[in-house]
C-alpha cells in the first residue's frame, strides 16, 4: 500500500453535533496540516439527531474561514475513507483519561487495518475537556429557564440555531 499525504490529515467521528471541542480540533489540525478533511462517519447502526447532509453543511458553514479544510461523509471503515482521500495521517482529539483507552485500543487496530497511516492526537484544550455531542444534546434537550443561552459554552452559534430548530417539535411542553 502507497503511503499517502502526510500532510494531508482526516479527522473522523460522527459530529452530531459539531461541539466546541471539535472545532477546537479542526481549527488547530488545520494550522499544523497542508489539508485537513473532516468525515462524518454514517453508522447505520446509530439514530442520530442530524441527518449526515445537516451535519456536513453545519461543518462546512463553521470552517469555510479555514481555506485548507473540506468535508465529506463516508460509510464504512475509516481507514479505507482515508485512503480515500489520498491522506497520510488520521487525527483524533483526547479529552479524558477514558478517551485515551478507547483512542489506543482504536488506533491499534486502525494500525492493523491501514499500517501506511499514522494517527496523531490533540489534546483537548482548556476548556473543552468536558464537551461531548451527547452533553451537548442533552442540554438542548432539556433546555433552560434562565436568560443566558448554556449551549453557547459548547457549540458554534449555527449549531445552537440548527439545535433550536430540530427540537423545537419534540420539547415537552413547560409545566406551570
Ligand atoms: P462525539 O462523541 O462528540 O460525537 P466523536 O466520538 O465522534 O465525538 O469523536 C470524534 C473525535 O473527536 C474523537 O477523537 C474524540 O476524542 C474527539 N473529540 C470529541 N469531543 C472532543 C472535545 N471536546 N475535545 C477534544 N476532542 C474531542
Amino acid at each position: 500500500m502507497t503511503p499517502g499525504n502526510r500532510r494531508h490529515a482526516v479527522y473522523t467521528g460522527s459530529f452530531d453535533p459539531l461541539s466546541l471541542g471539535h472545532y477546537d480540533i479542526i481549527r488547530r489540525g488545520a494550522a499544523l496540516f497542508d489539508r485537513l478533511t473532516v468525515g462524518i462517519g454514517i453508522n447505520p447502526e446509530k439514530s442520530p439527531l442530524f441527518t449526515p447532509q445537516e451535519r456536513l453543511d453545519l461543518i462546512a458553514r463553521t470552517t469555510c474561514e479555514l481555506p485548507n479544510v473540506d468535508v465529506a461523509c463516508f460509510e464504512g471503515l475509516a481507514v479505507n475513507f482515508v485512503r480515500r482521500c489520498g491522506a497520510g495521517v488520521m487525527l483524533r482529539g483526547l479529552r479524558t483519561l477514558s478517551d485515551i483507552e478507547g483512542e489506543f485500543t482504536m488506533a491499534l487496530a486502525n494500525r492493523a487495518l491501514g499500517p501506511e497511516l499514522e494517527t496523531v492526537f490533540l489534546m483537548a484544550s482548556e476548556g473543552c475537556s468536558h464537551i461531548s455531542s451527547s452533553l451537548v444534546k442533552q442540554v438542548a434537550l432539556l433546555g433552560t429557564d434562565s436568560q443566558t443561552e448554556p449551549l453557547e459554552q459548547f457549540v458554534p452559534p449555527l449549531v445552537i440555531e440548527a439545535l433550536r430548530t430540530k427540537l423545537a417539535s419534540r420539547r415537552p411542553a413547560p409545566r406551570v
